[in-house]
């Protein structure tokens, strides 16, 4: 039986243009679904099946469009699946990374057809420009997001590792064997692994970057759930549920747990001085301040307007006015700069602690709240704490 390494990319022509005009056409659809991940990934498809289908059809040997064209493709289709990679998962990514391995592999694979011919070291060069990507691609997909990596990332990783060793591997016999010769055999091993490679990347790539663009939005959708979209922070009902989990334990632990009510005095005026717009920076400011007086596990949400709630556990009575007099300090000795000129921040903090006489947060948060109106009432900047019911 004979092998025609042509079915290969036959297979990977159809399926890769296929995939990427899928990919196309849904962001077509949804313009603004995922920024350019979309965009991004179509176009390595659709650059990754051009490259096949002109091994397909290109004469074995010889010519620039076979040799040059083909493979700055494929280098073009790593690039931007690395660029859609990072993108997806929030990394930045410069332009260097981008425009130059297609860059390179054009330049070197013109050298190395036309001028100076030698395609043994020309396909040399097209593997170790290629290894390159996908280690960097598979670095990309292991980074952390949220402390997790998630599951679809480190298949993805996985597979991206497994087609650079397997490069690697056909470069280590390349030079095993020493066949430098000017023309190549392209029966040799070398052009069966590419061939089998460009099945998996596209049978297994592809699903595979479904699956990291579901768990992204999934991710998303937690995130939103869970945010206040203005600063950050945790919104109401993700607090809810925090503090539910945090009650229980501390009645368990019997460690201890504080609840800082915080609101911002004269709040009004700062919008009406200098805008709504100021007001929205002031208060995302006013939150970062607020975050960093902290400790990491505390857990701050934005009750609503200019009103904050701090849930601090394992932390007694005493722990939690030493925590509000810090916060109060950063704001005295931090200066807050809107457009219109410096403004000065100040803040009324009620605190209250959990004892298994608060039947519920509601409770646990009126407590803080009157703790905060006496904060309030009796001069501002300042704290109170909440009398006791017992
Ligand atoms: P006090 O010292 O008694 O707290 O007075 P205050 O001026 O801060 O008044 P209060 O806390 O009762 O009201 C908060 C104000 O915050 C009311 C509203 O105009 C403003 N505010 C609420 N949400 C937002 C927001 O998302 N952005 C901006 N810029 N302002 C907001
Ligand atoms: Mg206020």
């Amino acid at each position: 039986m004979t092998f025609d390494i042509r079915a290969f990319w036959l297979i990977g022509a159809l399926g890769a243009c296929g995939f990427g005009l899928l990919v196309l056409i849904v962001k077509k659809a949804y313009p603004s679904y995922l920024g350019r991940v979309l965009s991004l990934w179509g176009a390595a498809n659709v650059a990754l099946g051009g490259s096949y289908a002109i091994r397909l059809g290109g004469p074995w040997e010889g010519q620039f469009v076979y040799h040059v064209l083909s493979n700055t493709l494929v280098a073009t289709c790593l690039s931007l699946e690395y660029w859609a990679i990072r993108d997806l998962k929030r990394q930045p990514s410069s332009t260097g990374w981008i425009v130059g391995p297609p860059l390179l592999m054009f330049t070197c694979c013109t050298w190395l057809t036309s001028f100076h011919r030698n395609i043994t070291i020309e396909l040399l060069v097209f593997d170790i420009i290629n290894m390159s990507m996908m280690v960097l691609i598979a670095r990309s997909l292991l980074r952390k997001e949220d402390n997790r990596r998630p599951f679809a990332d480190v298949i993805a990783a996985t597979v991206y590792a497994l087609l650079a060793m397997g490069t690697c591997g056909v470069i280590v016999d390349f030079f095993r064997k020493g066949q430098f010769g000017t023309e190549y055999d392209f029966n040799a091993p070398r052009s069966i692994f590419n061939g089998i490679s460009a099945v998996v990347i596209e049978g297994i790539i592809f699903p595979l970057f479904l699956l990291m663009l579901s768990e992204r939005l999934n991710r998303d959708l937690v995130v939103q759930a869970m945010r206040d979209p203005l600063t950050g922070l945790y919104n109401r009902r993700a607090f809810e549920e925090i503090a539910f989990r945090e009650m229980s334990g501390a009645s368990r632990s019997g460690l201890g747990l504080s609840v800082l009510m915080i609101d911002i005095d004269h709040f009004k005026q700062i919008n009406d001085q200098h805008g709504h717009v100021a007001g929205d920076v002031a208060l995302r400011a006013a939150a970062t301040t607020l975050r960093s007086s902290m400790r990491d596990e505390d857990f701050l949400c934005r009750w609503g307007g200019d009103e904050f709630c701090a849930l601090l556990p394992r932390a007694r009575l005493e722990h939690a006015t030493v925590v509000a007099e810090r916060i109060l300090e950063a704001f005295r000795d931090f200066n807050f700069h809107l457009e219109k000129g410096p403004i000065e921040i100040a803040l009324s903090i009620g605190i209250t602690t959990y004892n298994s006489s608060a039947k519920d947060l509601t409770e646990l948060v009126d407590r803080a709240d009157a703790a905060l109106y006496e904060a309030k009432n009796t001069g501002r900047n300042r704290w109170a704490i909440a009398p006791d019911k017992n």
